[in-house]
């Protein structure tokens, strides 16, 4: 990847820097992880890198505290997904305060509704955006809880719960019959989601092939209400 002239300029002054210091070893990027929370569950994702609660984020302080400790010119942002960080408007003004550089790794997903038009455009601040391929292969990459979130059907009789908080909606699962979970593609999210639930003593099974093979296969559809 390249970087624009100007961070490159910052980071080859902060190596000259640290050399007429003597140092061998110093941060060049600091990778900050402010939360485990996503709205994707990609394929490829570990699980507890989005399924983490939102509560137990890192502050405001923890991170700015970590951008100064480090001394990195550079900070990747990611994590989870940065743009659900409540306090993503004051982490950034806080490191572009600092005179350091961001990666804003982002799925783009709340680009419009939690970071434009509330934080000003900045040349240190750089918007990374993930894209796995085009789009076919993109979204079946994300196996993405989102879309179904969004789409206007479900298998009939069925109910949308979110998978990010399958524990504590697996409190609520009747114990006297099987429990079949779905997602779109029949990928992580509902194998993930299924084990989550049989962890907790619910007979729970996930459906192969998703609400996509199901449509595929010819099979119902309902209206989501
Ligand atoms: S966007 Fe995908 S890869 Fe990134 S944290 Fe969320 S689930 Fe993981």
């Amino acid at each position: 990847m390249r970087f624009p002239r100007h961070i490159t300029t910052d980071a080859i002054a902060h190596q000259f820097r640290n050399g007429l210091k003597g140092n061998k070893r110093y941060p060049m990027v600091l990778m900050l992880e402010p939360l485990y929370t996503c709205n994707l569950a990609c394929l490829g994702c570990a699980l507890e890198r989005h399924t983490g609660k939102l509560e137990d984020r890192m502050s405001l302080e923890e991170c700015l505290r970590a951008v100064e400790e480090s001394g990195a010119p550079i900070g990747s942002i990611c994590g989870g997904e940065p743009t659900i960080y409540p306090e993503l408007k004051e982490l950034l003004e806080g490191i572009i305060e600092r005179k350091r550089h961001i990666y804003l790794c982002t799925n783009a997903l709340l680009l419009d509704k939690n970071l434009f038009g509330k934080v000003a455009p900045h040349k240190r601040l750089t918007i990374n955006v993930h894209l796995d391929g085009m789009q076919k292969t993109h979204d079946l990459v994300c196996d993405r809880a989102g879309v179904f979130d969004k789409a206007s059907t479900v298998i009939p009789g069925s109910q949308w719960r979110d998978p990010a908080h399958v524990a504590e909606w697996a409190q609520e699962q009747e114990s006297t019959g099987p429990v079949v979970v779905y997602c779109v593609y029949g990928h992580e999210v509902g194998r993930a989601t299924a084990l989550r639930l049989r962890a907790a003593g619910v007979d729970a099974r996930f459906l192969h092939g998703g609400i996509d093979g199901w449509e595929r296969a010819g099979r119902p559809l309902g209206p989501k209400s």
